[in-house]
């Protein structure tokens, strides 16, 4: 019987082959990429990020705006929170980290308050605790760390490196929407009516069959409807000038679509 699957060791062999020729060193053991960090607040939000030489650990990022005293810190990426810890009146007061995989980690300190546990794990924008000033802290501010096995490393935003070293403004698109959904039709039968806004009483404009897929560019509110899903508000629109009533839409969300903008 011949094998025409070539094996993995010739294959990476083929492979060493063509980098060889290329002239590309890699290492023997690739390190897993970094995530993609972003900036620990809410959707457009702008915070000024410091940082200074004279900092402990002198990567780390002091961000502040007006009146931040309590305002939301968000996960800078996806990972599973593993310190939720209070220092007391020293060092990072109140921190957490969270484990991004890869020997990558985020610290987040100073805060006056937590609002994640061990364990939990955690999406970009999701809320893990409010700014504060515990700790060695003289005043209310987020203390941001970046880390790679275990060391703090020059913070990067959406693979950017902050700035080193000094104060300038980073706005968030942390959680923002960021695109479209797919839902599926159910009318139990008969054609679902579009209309060009979102309620029943704009104009019908076209229907589409039950079981039909769609593509749900952004979502709003409008007219109540009962539908095979129950009763919602929410409409969802499918193209220019068409909306349909999510009421009758598989979603896989009750409500609106987290990551789909509104209208
Ligand atoms: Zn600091």
């Amino acid at each position: 019987m011949v094998n025409l699957r070539p094996s993995r060791r010739a294959m990476m062999r083929a492979f060493a082959v063509i980098v060889g020729a290329a002239a590309v060193v890699v290492p023997a053991t690739a390190a897993l990429a970094a995530p993609t960090f972003k900036v620990p607040f809410p959707c457009g939000q702008v915070w000024s990020g410091q940082t200074r030489s004279d900092h402990s650990p002198a990567n780390a990022i002091d961000f502040n705006r007006a009146n931040d005293d309590g305002d939301p810190v968000v996960a800078s990426a996806s990972g599973t929170v593993d310190r939720v810890t209070d220092l007391g009146n020293t060092s990072y007061g109140k921190y957490v980290r969270i484990d991004h995989g890869g020997g990558y980690t985020t610290y987040y300190a100073h805060l006056s308050r937590f609002n994640v546990s061990v364990g939990q794990t955690v999406r970009y924008g999701q809320v893990i605790g409010y700014v504060g000033t515990t700790g060695g802290s003289t005043g209310p501010h987020l203390h941001y760390e970046q880390r790679s096995g275990g060391t703090a490393v020059k913070v990067k935003f959406n693979g950017t490196q902050a700035l080193y070293w000094g104060t300038k403004n980073y706005t968030s698109d942390n959680g923002c929407p960021s695109g479209s959904a797919n839902g599926t039709v159910n009318t139990s039968g008969t054609p679902l009516t579009v209309r060009s806004g979102p309620g029943t009483n704009y104009a019908p404009v076209d229907t589409v069959a039950d079981g039909a897929a769609v593509t749900i560019a952004c979502q709003t509110t409008g007219t109540t409807v009962d539908g095979t899903y129950g009763t919602s508000n929410i409409w969802d629109r499918i193209g220019s000038g068409r909306f349909i009533a999510d009421a009758y839409v598989l979603t896989g969300y009750d409500g609106f679509i987290p990551g789909v903008p509104r209208c």
